[in-house]
């Protein structure tokens, strides 16, 4: 049986259950690495090495709807702005473009209704999905993403096939499982690394810069008890008791799986490196167990609220409109059971921050 849902988005609009009224988990983040994005747009980006640049490229990879993406990108500009400030070139300024690119799916409506009315730059949508070309050759000088790389391009077909090792029966997520299912998985996030990276490889300047928020894993937590791991198995457990008492057929349960795979920071250098087309100029995993620089309080609804932002709609499509509230009012109280584990942000979202640099062409053979 196939999955019914080809490209994952977030909720649109701006209802309850919208993932612009649901994502300050996600804001939280990119908050904590603000002055990251500052310190590598200082002290990483050699502007000045740059042919005359009139226009300054920007894009952000799985923007959504916002408010996140206008935060982030109001950070780069800023930056920016310092930036050729500082080297003397605020006489000939360059001008912003900044390309707002996700799925054809995504409510882009949403993002361009809501777009800052006074922005210092010229806002552009880009639909497509980013393991592909979304730009001409050396076009960008700017590349940004955040918690979007760790949705894969599809659920690995082997975790679907009853006569396989990594059939991932009764569950939905590919941590805490068989040690196969995590394999698969595994194995598909590299590949889909290979490709995001190989096609920005093409489409950023020498010396252009990425800044990407991923959501990780911290190889110090067991694999099951990882805040995806948890979520996923509560969503998993809420499908098979619901199975069980006959609501959906277990066979959908069974052919239902989250495209999510969360790399530890090894595991992501490995795959940066191999691809060879960057240069690590930083990547290290921040907000985890240990981190309790977050101040925001998570309660179990607001979990449930997140956590249905980025799931209705494939949920929706695989299980048929008329089970969803259900699904969401049972994953609340099983979130409720297990509220031991999330204290705060910071261990619910471990996330990888990555600076990378497009090296110069002959430094790539
Ligand atoms: N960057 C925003 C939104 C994160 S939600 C924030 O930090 O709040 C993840 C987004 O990634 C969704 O909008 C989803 O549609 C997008 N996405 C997932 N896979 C994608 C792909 N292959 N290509 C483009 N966008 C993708």
């Amino acid at each position: 049986m196939q999955q019914q849902f080809e490209a994952v988005s977030m909720t649109g609009g701006h209802g309850t259950n919208s993932y612009a009224n649901n994502s300050l988990l996600q804001r939280d983040g990119a908050n904590l690495v603000k002055t990251m994005i500052e310190e590598a747009v200082a002290e990483k980006l050699e502007i000045d090495t740059f042919p005359s640049v009139g226009t300054f490229n920007i894009t952000d990879l799985g923007c959504s709807v916002g408010p996140n993406t206008f935060l982030a990108v109001q950070t780069i500009v800023k930056a920016l702005e310092h930036k050729c400030a500082s080297l003397g070139l605020s006489s000939c300024m360059p001008e912003f473009q900044v390309f707002f690119s996700d799925h054809s799916s995504n409510d882009f409506n949403t993002l361009f209704a809501s777009l800052p009315p006074n922005r210092p730059y010229f806002a552009t949508g880009v639909p497509g999905s980013f393991y592909g070309r979304l730009f001409p050759k050396a076009s960008l000088h700017f590349a940004y993403s955040s918690y979007a790389l760790h949705w894969l391009s599809k659920v690995p077909k082997e975790v679907l096939d009853r006569n396989s090792p990594a059939w991932n029966k009764g569950r939905v997520i590919c941590l805490g499982g068989p040690r196969e299912v995590f394999e698969a998985f595994s194995r598909h996030f590299g590949r889909d690394v290979e490709a995001f990276l190989s096609a920005r490889a093409q489409e950023m300047v020498s010396g252009g810069i990425m800044g990407l928020i991923i959501l990780g894993r911290d190889d110090k937590v067991a694999e099951a008890k990882s805040p995806i791991g948890v979520i996923g198995g509560v969503l998993g457990s809420v499908l098979m008791d619901m199975a069980a008492k006959g609501t959906i057929e277990e066979a959908k349960v069974d052919s239902f799986n989250l495209p999510i795979f969360t790399p530890t920071a090894k595991e992501y250098q490995k795959l940066v490196e191999s691809n060879g087309y960057f240069s690590i100029e930083k990547l290290e995993l921040v907000r985890d167990d240990s981190d309790r620089s977050s101040d925001v309080a998570i309660d179990p609804k607001m979990l449930a609220m997140h956590g249905r932002a980025a799931t209705e709609d494939m949920v929706r499509k695989h299980f048929g409109h008329e089970v969803v509230d259900e699904v969401y009012q049972r994953g609340e109280k099983k979130i409720m059971e297990n509220s031991h584990l999330f204290k705060n942000a910071n261990v619910l979202l471990p996330s990888l921050f990555v600076i990378l640099k497009r090296k110069a062409d002959p430094q790539i053979a």
